[in-house]
């Protein structure tokens, strides 16, 4: 698919490094896929969620906290060998070399780096996958590095003028009133399982909330881990679900709508996600109190990073493609939708909408 069109001589040298298969991104000179969804010999994985790390791949090569996470959703089994990417460090893999660069994702996720020296009269070519990835401030993973690089792969989750995040610190503050105002009313808020839930418990601790959060069962290992790698987020006891509990409740966003919820008296019912900011949603979604906070990239973020880049090239995958394409070609900037199948956006299909 990515050969099909010719639009210049870097364009076909980046084709070269990195080919569309059935399988995902593929780098023919290093002979792995990038986040595969579907069984491979050698997979680079850029972080946990689970359309992008998959069980059942030969070789595994991820940060040390996606490696954990995964045997933590899978099993110590999860892959043939593992190998640990440490950030920053350069490894050569066949004839191209890789570099894993924090993505500020989740805890553990990356950018990969992959490179091509020069060869047959054309220039050395730098690719970087993205991954997912946002810049805003997350107390629970390592921050987003700008990579100068020639192509640049970015996910648009979020990628309309529309979506402008609002800073999540004001988002748990509104949660924080609600508790004070309503203090006999158990709040649930739904939150994905990996990444968003324990940035919600840090930013809860930063806010000065000293009270346990109380964990769906959904939340506990992961929670775990991640207070394991020394993330400050306090006492987190496995809610009991009765009429009785008060404060905040951490739970899968699916469970809000379940029996499961039922079991708590009149409670407030709130969801953390980017696509809180789309009110309609809310509603819908049965949400009364809407939390903007995503784990991904707003549309100024995304612009912003692109620039950073300096990438000549890039390529938009999962999401709202064609309004960055288009931003990008108005400045001068190769840009093409990357039809890639097989990855969801956590933030939606943790509330069960799919896609
Ligand atoms: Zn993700
Ligand atoms: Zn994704």
């Amino acid at each position: 698919m990515l050969a099909a069109t010719y639009i210049g001589p870097m364009a076909s040298r980046a084709a070269d490094l990195l080919t569309l298969t059935p399988q995902g991104l593929y780098c023919p000179a290093g002979g792995f896929h990038v986040d595969p969804v579907r069984p491979v010999e050698r997979a680079l994985i850029t972080h946990g969620h689970s359309d992008h790390a998959r069980f059942g791949h030969r070789h595994v090569m991820a940060t040390r906290e996606t490696l954990a996470i995964m045997a933590i959703r899978y099993g110590a089994d999860f892959a043939g060998t593992t190998q640990e990417a440490v950030p920053g460090e350069v490894v050569r893999i066949g004839g191209a070399s890789v570099c894993f660069v924090p993505a500020g994702h989740v805890l553990g996720s990356a950018q990969i780096l992959i490179e091509q020296g020069a060869c047959r009269g054309q220039g050395a070519c730098r690719l970087v996958v993205s991954g997912d990835y946002k810049r805003g401030r997350d107390p629970t993973c390592l921050p987003f590095e700008p990579v100068r690089c020639d192509v640049f792969i970015t996910e648009a989750t979020f990628g309309l003028p529309v979506f402008r995040h609002p800073d999540a610190r004001d988002e748990v503050a509104k949660l924080l009133e609600s508790v004070a105002l309503f203090p006999d009313r158990t709040h649930l808020v739904g939150a994905y399982a990996l990444g968003k839930a324990q940035r919600v418990m840090a930013l809860l601790r930063e806010a000065g909330y000293g009270e346990p959060i109380r964990l769906h069962g959904a939340m506990e290992r992961l929670t775990e881990f991640y207070k394991a790698e020394g993330i400050a987020l306090g006492e987190t006891p496995k809610v009991a679900a009765d009429r009785a509990v008060k404060g905040i409740v951490i739970c899968p966003p699916s469970a809000i709508q379940d029996l499961w919820a039922r079991r708590f008296a009149d409670p407030v019912t709130a969801f953390a996600s980017g696509w809180m900011r789309v009110r309609a949603r809310a509603r819908q979604k049965g949400v009364e109190l809407p939390l903007v906070i995503s784990d991904h990239c707003d549309w100024d973020d995304l612009c912003r990073t692109i620039a950073e880049t300096q990438a000549e090239e890039v390529w938009v995958t999962h999401g709202q493609e064609d309004a960055l394409v288009h931003w990008c070609r108005s400045r001068g900037i190769r840009a093409r939708p990357l039809n890639l199948l097989g990855y969801g956006d956590e933030e939606a299909d943790a509330a069960g909408e799919g896609g």
